[in-house]
C-alpha cells in the first residue's frame, strides 16, 4: 500500500466512509498514518472501591449488591444499582439505556470502567464500560488508541482503517540510518509506526512518541539550516538610519518605553542600519507591548523610502493592528494597508495595484499577503506577529517578495532561552522581561463549578462599571469535532445568569471570517459587554477595557495556554481579574497544577513550573497544542529530543535527510 493511495483503496472503507475521513482532512492512507491518537485508555488492573479516586477513571471489578432500579426523572431513564468488593461500596448508573436492566443479576462479578464522582456521600460511577471478568482480562495489558473523530465515524472504524493501511509503514524506509538510530537510542520508523498506533505497552509508546517528536524536530532544524545557508552572506541592501525620526515618535507616545522596548528598539536600529540584513526574534510575554516595538521598526523603514509588511495569524488581529497603527501613524503621512481573506475581490485588486505601485508604505495582512498577486516595488522589512502561528516556509515565501527585506519577528511563546537559541538558530533575540509600568497585577482565582454563580454576580458588577469579559466556553467532552450548539446553549444560560441589559455575545472557530470581525469590532467599540466564545481563537486581541476572563474547564488545558487566555487582561489601567473554573476539583494534580496561576503572572515561570509538575516524561498530560507549530511534538515535554535533533543535526546533515514525504497531522478538536 502506497502513502499516496485514496482511502477507498483500504479494504472496508467505501465512498460514504472516504467522506467522513475527508471531514477531517485525512484524504490518503499517508494522511490516515500520520493522524496519531489523540489518547489511549489503558485498561489495567482493577482497584478497590476504597482506593479509586475520585475524579478520574478507575477500574473496579465488583459483585451486583442490589436489585438493578430503573426510575425515570423527567425525560431521562435512569438504571442504577449497588456494586460492592472486600473494600467499600458504590453506585453504577446509566441514563437512557434502559435495556441494561436485564443485564445484571445480583451475585454476578463484572469489571466496571468510568470517573467516579461523589454524589450524596457516595461513589457514583456514571456511564461506565462494563464487562466480565474474562472478556477484560484478554483486553488488558493493551493501550486502546481513541482518535480524532467526526459525526458518523465511530473509532473503531478508524482503528480498523489503521490497521488495515498498515503496509504502508511496514514497507517505509528510514531515513535514519541504524548506526544512528543506535547511538542515540531512536526506535525504528515501522516500529515507531505500529507502536503509536497499538502500543504494546506504555513504555514502548513512549519511545514511538520520542522518535515522532524527534523526526518533527529535525525536519523543523534540517529547513532552518538550508534557510540559513541560503542566507548567510546576505548583505544590507536596505540601510535605514531613521534614528531621529523614531526617537521622535517614541517622545510622542503616551508613556514611556520599558528597559525591554528601548533595548529591543535599539537592537532593530543597529541591525537595519548594519552591513547584514536584520533577523531578529523580539520574544516578551503577552501584554509587554511588542506592538509599539513593531510600529518604531515600521516607522524607520517606511520613512526611508522601502516598503514593509506585517503578517498576522487572523483577520482580527490584522484589523486591530491596522487600526492602532493608522492612529499612532497619523502624522507620519504614510499610507497604511489592510490585507485580509475576506476582503472583496475589486478592493483586493485594487489594494494589490497600490502596493506594486509604491502607494502603500506599510501593508498589514494575514496569509492573504503571501498570495501571487502580491507584488511589492520595494518590500525593505517584513514583520510576523505570534510567530508560533506560522511555519518558517511561510515567513520565507512572504520575505522572498523583496529582495532580501529585513525579518522582525515577534513571539509571546516563554520558551527558555536554551531553547530558543536551538529553535529559532537563524534568528538575533531580544528579550522584553518586564510589563509596562503601572499594570495592576492580574487577581487570579481557581475555584470549583459550585463558584459559577458567584462569579456571574461579580462579571454582572464589573459589566455595571463599564468594563468587559471575555468568557471561555466549556468544552464538551464528545467524539464529535467541537459542539457549536454547546457554545450557543452556554450563552444563553449566562443571558440568564446575567441582568437583562447585559449585551451577551457569542465567538465560535466555525463562523465566517466577517463574522467574525463584526462581533470583535463590536466588542472594541464597547457595544458587546460580556464576549463567550471556544478556546483560544483569538490571539493577540487587546482591549483594554476587559478586565474579566473566565475560563471554563480550565482542567482541559495546558498552564501555558492558560497564561495567554490571561494575557487578554490587564492591558489597561483598571484592575482586572480571571476566573479559571475547575470541572475537576477532587483531582489533587489537577488542583495542584492550575493553583500555579493563583502563584505567578509570569509566563517563564509557568511554563517550568508546568514542565516541573507533570514531568519530561508525561506524554499523556495536556499538550501545549497551539504554542509552537509541532504536531506531536512539544518543546516542553520533549526539550531532550529537540537537543538530541540538533546534535544530530550538527554531525550527521549530510547523512540524515528528513523524509518529505510524511508529515504528522494533528487535529485539534
Ligand atoms: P503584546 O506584547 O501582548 O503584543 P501589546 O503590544 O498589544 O502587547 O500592548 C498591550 C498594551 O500595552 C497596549 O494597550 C499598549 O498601548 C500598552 N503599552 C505598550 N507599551 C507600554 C508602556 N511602555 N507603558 C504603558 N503601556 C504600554
Ligand atoms: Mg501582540
Amino acid at each position: 500500500m502506497d502513502l499516496r493511495d485514496e482511502l477507498t483503496n483500504i479494504k472496508g472503507i467505501g465512498d460514504k466512509t472516504a467522506s467522513l475521513f475527508a471531514k477531517l482532512g485525512i484524504r490518503n492512507v499517508g494522511e490516515l498514518i500520520n493522524t496519531f491518537p489523540r489518547d489511549y485508555i489503558f485498561y489495567g488492573e482493577p482497584v478497590d472501591i476504597g482506593k479509586t479516586r475520585v475524579g478520574s477513571r478507575n477500574v473496579v471489578e465488583a459483585i451486583v449488591y442490589s436489585y438493578v432500579e430503573v426510575k425515570r426523572i423527567r425525560s431521562l431513564t435512569l438504571v442504577t444499582m449497588i456494586v460492592k468488593d472486600s473494600s467499600g461500596s458504590m453506585r453504577v448508573t446509566w441514563f437512557n439505556q434502559p435495556y441494561l436492566r436485564n443485564a445484571f443479576h445480583k451475585g454476578d462479578t463484572y469489571v466496571f470502567v468510568g470517573e467516579i464522582k461523589i454524589k450524596n456521600n457516595m461513589r457514583v460511577m456514571e456511564q461506565p464500560e462494563y464487562y466480565k471478568p474474562v472478556v477484560y482480562e484478554n483486553m488488558r495489558q493493551e493501550l486502546q488508541p481513541v482518535y480524532p473523530l467526526t459525526k458518523g465515524l465511530s473509532n473503531k472504524t478508524f482503528q480498523k482503517a489503521v490497521k488495515a493501511s498498515r503496509s504502508a509503514y511496514l514497507e517505509m524506509r528510514d531515513y535514519i540510518p541504524d548506526a544512528v538510530k543506535n547511538e542515540y537510542n531512536l526506535m525504528d520508523i515501522t516500529e515507531s509506526y505500529g507502536n503509536i498506533h497499538f502500543p504494546m505497552n506504555e513504555e514502548l509508546l513512549k519511545n514511538a512518541i520520542r522518535r515522532m517528536a524527534f523526526d518533527e524536530f529535525y525536519k523543523f532544524l534540517y529547513d532552518l539550516a538550508k534557510l540559513k545557508e541560503e542566507n548567510v552572506i546576505l548583505t544590507n541592501s536596505h540601510k535605514i538610519v531613521q534614528g531621529k525620526i523614531v526617537s521622535d515618535f517614541i517622545s510622542t507616545l503616551p508613556y514611556k518605553l520599558t528597559k525591554g522596548q528601548a533595548q529591543a528598539i535599539d537592537d532593530i536600529l543597529e541591525d537595519m542600519g548594519g552591513s547584514g540584513v536584520m533577523n531578529r526574534l523580539i520574544q516578551g510575554d503577552v501584554g509587554s507591548g511588542k506592538t509599539v516595538v513593531a510600529a518604531a521598526a515600521l516607522l524607520a523603514c517606511a520613512k526611508e523610502g522601502y516598503q514593509c509588511a506585517f503578517m498576522v495569524p487572523t483577520e482580527v488581529l490584522a484589523k486591530q493592528h491596522y487600526e492602532s497603527l493608522t492612529e499612532l501613524f497619523a502624522d507620519t503621512g504614510l499610507n497604511i494597508g489592510c490585507l485580509v481573506g475576506s476582503t472583496p475581490m475589486k478592493e483586493k485588486r485594487d489594494i494589490y495595484e497600490r502596493i506594486k505601485s509604491d502607494e502603500i508604505d506599510i501593508i498589514i495582512g494575514t496569509h492573504a499577503l503571501i498570495a501571487d498577486k502580491v507584488e511589492f516595488y520595494n518590500l525593505g522589512l517584513v514583520i510576523t506577529d505570534e510567530q508560533h502561528r506560522f511555519g518558517v516556509s511561510q515567513r520565507e515565501l512572504l520575505s522572498q517578495k523583496g529582495d532580501s527585506p529585513h525579518i522582525l519577528v515577534m513571539s509571546a511563546t516563554p520558551i527558555p532561552r536554551t531553547l530558543a537559541i536551538i529553535m529559532y538558530s537563524d534568528l538575533d533575540i531580544s528579550v522584553i522581561k518586564e510589563l509596562p509600568k503601572g499594570r495592576k497585577p492580574i487577581k487570579n482565582c481557581v475555584v470549583g463549578t459550585n463558584y459559577r454563580n458567584t462569579a456571574y454576580k461579580f462579571i454582572a458588577g464589573q459589566v455595571a462599571e463599564q468594563s468587559q469579559v471575555y468568557v471561555i466556553c466549556p468544552m464538551v467532552n464528545t467524539s464529535d469535532s467541537l459542539d457549536v450548539s454547546n457554545v450557543i446553549e452556554y450563552t444563553d444560560t449566562l443571558k440568564t445568569a446575567l441582568p437583562a441589559n447585559v449585551r451577551v455575545e457569542t465567538l465560535y472557530g466555525q463562523m465566517k471570517a466577517n463574522e467574525k470581525n463584526d462581533i470583535m469590532q463590536k466588542f472594541m467599540n464597547k457595544e458587546i459587554d460580556v464576549l463567550v466564545s471556544t478556546t483560544v481563537i483569538e490571539v493577540g486581541i487587546n482591549n483594554p477595557n476587559a478586565t474579566v476572563m473566565m475560563v471554563e474547564n480550565s482542567e482541559r488545558f495546558g498552564l501555558a495556554q492558560l497564561h495567554q487566555l490571561r494575557g487578554r487582561v490587564g492591558r489597561g489601567e483598571k484592575q482586572s481579574y480571571c476566573i479559571f473554573i475547575n470541572g475537576k476539583e477532587d483531582d489533587e494534580e489537577v488542583t495542584e497544577r492550575l493553583k500555579v496561576l493563583e502563584e505567578s503572572n509570569d509566563g517563564f515561570f509557568i511554563a517550568g513550573e508546568d514542565l516541573r509538575l507533570r514531568g519530561p516524561g508525561d506524554f499523556f498530560g495536556i499538550r501545549q497544542s497551539g504554542d509552537v507549530q509541532f504536531n506531536i511534538a512539544d518543546i516542553y515535554n520533549h526539550a531532550d529530543m529537540l537537543r538530541l535533533a540538533q546534535e544530530v543535526l550538527r554531525r550527521y546533515k549530510d547523512k540524515v535527510i528528513p523524509d518529505s514525504s510524511r508529515e504528522i497531522k494533528q487535529i485539534n478538536l
